[in-house]
């Protein structure tokens, strides 16, 4: 048997007819930027993640991009962020202008600790930006409290969390003042290329994010800012119209597996060799990706390689400590839970096709290693 990582085409088949219908009224109605088909995605995204006003962007770093500039963060101000995440997020608070600074995550949940944002704050800082990373939620009640006391805006990414839901019900991308998704092909809901969503509850931030995703203009030809091209194609828009209406049954699968593999790695006792992600009871956990962590996480790798099981490794390396970011001064052991997990964490497939018969022929595989 062989399982890859993901299965893209698995999905495609089910959602296929539908598609080709959807890309075919687009094809038939020759307005391929800014109409009806990102209009109504909008509508349609802002109300599933319970969020008033939603703008359609190229991607969840321009949603990130964009957001920081709806609110002026630029040269000069500080963003606290996790460097447990994918570049595009301090990437993003760098191509502001603004500085990165960077949080260490809670070992639990692999988001931003709460806990140590406070001593981060200093008269420079502007904005939490949070990452619900693999589909969990961070920890946004006491984020928003510090936010509150401080006057600083948080900003969500949730390029990874889509339809997740904090211990309070609350969607990702709701909870704070701007939340960031991505339509990248191997998110929980992925189009046919690159886009993006930025959600608000705020409508004068909507307006500014409307204007600065298309050249800073809500009048043709007239610039009240300056903005770009950020905008997101009627294509994808169509067909990621089509998908959303099978996202929660995805999700639900998503669970279902995080859930089976649970069971089966407790039923041989592997839960004493490898840390088993949380399985939250008052939180949605959508799973866009199941890390397991152990200390022999690379010979492990090999193991699944040489019997064709899909992995990833999730992030080898963390943002402090990358080349680009060596301008900002921080060196190894500054953030030490980040840079054990960057050694321990392995992702295993998870996605919503993936079959009883195949998840059990991964856990088989993990076994094997330890047996040897
Ligand atoms: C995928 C991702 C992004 C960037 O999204 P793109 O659409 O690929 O630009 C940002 N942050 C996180 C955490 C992501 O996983």
């Amino acid at each position: 048997m062989r399982v890859p990582f993901l299965d893209l085409k698995a999905q495609y088949a089910v959602v296929k007819d539908a598609i080709r219908r959807a890309i075919d009224e687009v094809c038939d109605n020759q307005q391929f930027i800014l109409g009806p088909q990102v209009r109504r995605l909008e509508h349609e995204i802002a109300r599933y993640c319970g969020a008033p006003h939603a703008v359609g962007v190229s991607s969840g770093t321009d949603a990130l991009l964009l957001a920081l500039m709806a609110l002026g963060i630029g040269a000069g101000d500080e963003v606290i962020t996790t460097p447990y995440t994918f570049i595009a997020t301090a990437g993003s608070i760098a191509r502001s202008g603004a500085r990165p600074v960077f949080v260490d995550i809670d070992p639990a949940r692999f988001t931003i600790d709460s806990g140590l944002i406070a001593d981060r704050i200093t008269e420079r800082t502007r904005a939490i930006l949070p990452v619900h990373l693999f589909g969990r939620c961070a920890e946004m009640e006491p984020i928003r409290t510090l936010a509150a006391q401080h006057q600083l805006a948080v900003i969500e990414d949730a390029a990874q969390a889509i339809g997740a839901e904090d211990e309070y019900g609350r969607r990702a991308g709701s909870i704070g003042l701007m939340g960031c998704f991505s339509f990248y092909p191997t998110k929980n809901l992925g189009g046919f290329g690159d886009g993006g969503m930025v959600v608000t509850n705020d409508p004068a931030l909507a307006s500014t994010l409307f204007a600065l995703r298309n050249h800073g203009s809500s009048t043709k030809y007239l610039h009240t800012l300056l903005g770009g091209n950020f905008r997101l194609d009627e294509l994808q828009a169509a067909l990621l119209a089509v998908k959303l209406q099978y996202l929660d049954r995805w999700t639900e699968q998503r669970i279902a597996n995080a859930e089976q593999y649970d069971a089966l790695f407790r039923k041989r006792g592997l839960e004493h060799r490898l840390q088993l992600p949380e399985i939250p009871k008052k939180e949605r956990h959508v799973f866009n990706q199941y890390v397991i962590r152990t200390p022999e996480r690379d010979a492990l790798s090999h193991f699944l390689e040489s019997r064709e099981i899909g992995h990833d490794i999730y992030y080898p390396v963390p943002l402090h400590l990358q080349a680009c970011f060596e301008y900002l001064g921080y060196k190894k052991g500054d953030m030490p839970i980040s840079e054990q997990a960057a050694k321990d964490a392995l992702a295993l497939p998870i996605y919503p096709e993936l079959t009883s018969p195949m998840l059990e022929y991964v856990v088989d595989a993990v076994q094997a290693f330890y047996d040897t």
